[in-house]
């Protein structure tokens, strides 16, 4: 079950959706879900914690199954990854979020937009053809592109993810590195990295407004974007006493439900201020 907020948008409860346990009837009835016309895009807001301006977005997959309603998407990701049904529907998630992009950047609003990308999409051969060939048939410029790769991803192989995001920053997207703070973090490999963003784990914003080891933590990751010239994004940020910590921390960006919940393209783009002339 979801509940209706009155804006429109929905929250998630416990309910029938968390007993979609039996994983081969998902990872069935998901093979469908793109043709099947059950998949959607969310976006949330990103925020330039220095200005308060909305600097861009992040793009959030959506399954309304016909039966069960709202499937989590900590639940049934993992499964299309597993299945790689991912691949298919990630490059459905690309196709459709840089043509939206497109349509924004016509209506004078030009939003990052920030893809997740998973294992999976991340080894594939492909991978550099797909990306640009969804910047090409969108007409959507580089670098409104951004694209989130989890920490664990990019360590699974580390010589050929240099390659890999070598490759991804010489068609000019930028790159994020996703959960940071939750995997390995090692300096060594971070110099290596090409990356241009760190997205500070949610897990150290919860609870850093309090001291102790998450703001230690997120202190530290701060400093250490600044020393390596990235830019650092913190989520999960639910409070005005973390967005201000974050602040004075020097943070550059900040996502999370005090701004604004993941929400369907319509309820987005009608939160966002009129585009400028
Ligand atoms: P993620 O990339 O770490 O995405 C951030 C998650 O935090 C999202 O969960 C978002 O709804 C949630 N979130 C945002 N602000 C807040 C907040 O203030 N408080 C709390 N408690 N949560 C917040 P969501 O949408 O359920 O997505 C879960 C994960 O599924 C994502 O984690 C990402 O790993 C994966 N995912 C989502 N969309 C895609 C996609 O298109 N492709 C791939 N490969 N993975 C995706
Ligand atoms: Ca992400
Ligand atoms: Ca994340
Ligand atoms: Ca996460």
């Amino acid at each position: 079950q979801e509940a209706k907020r009155k804006d429109g948008t929905c929250v998630y409860v416990r309910g029938m959706y968390d007993r979609f346990q039996d994983r081969q009837a998902m990872a069935r009835d998901l093979e469908h879900a793109l043709e099947r016309d059950e998949l959607l895009l969310n976006y949330q807001a990103k925020i330039d914690l220095a200005s308060g301006d909305v600097a861009g977005a992040e793009v959030l997959l959506r399954w309304h199954h016909p039966d069960r309603g709202a499937v989590r998407p900590d639940h049934f990701i993992p499964e299309a990854e597993h299945s790689g049904a991912i691949v298919p529907i990630g490059r459905w998630v690309l196709e459709t979020a840089c043509a939206q992009g497109r349509r924004w950047l016509d209506e004078g609003r030009p939003l990052k937009l920030a893809v997740n990308l998973s294992a999976a999409q991340f080894s594939q051969a492909d991978l550099v053809d797909q990306i640009k060939a969804a910047l090409n048939r969108s007409g959507l410029p580089p670098h409104l592109l951004e694209l989130e790769i989890t920490e664990t991803t990019v360590m699974m192989d580390m010589e050929s993810s240099v390659q890999t995001l070598q490759a991804l920053r010489d068609l000019g997207v930028s790159l994020a590195i996703d959960d940071f703070g939750t995997g390995y973090s090692s300096l060594t490999y971070l110099r290596r990295f090409p990356v241009t963003v760190l997205k500070l784990d949610r897990s150290f914003v919860d609870g850093m407004e309090h001291g102790g080891d998450p703001a230690a933590i997120a202190a530290a990751v701060v400093q250490l974007g600044q020393v390596l010239s990235l830019s650092v994004v913190a989520e999960g940020v639910e409070t005005e006493a973390q967005a201000e910590a974050l602040r004075r921390l020097g943070c550059d960006m900040a996502q999370g439900f005090l701004y604004s919940r993941p929400q369907p393209v319509e309820q987005f783009q009608a939160s966002l201020p009129p585009p400028g002339p």
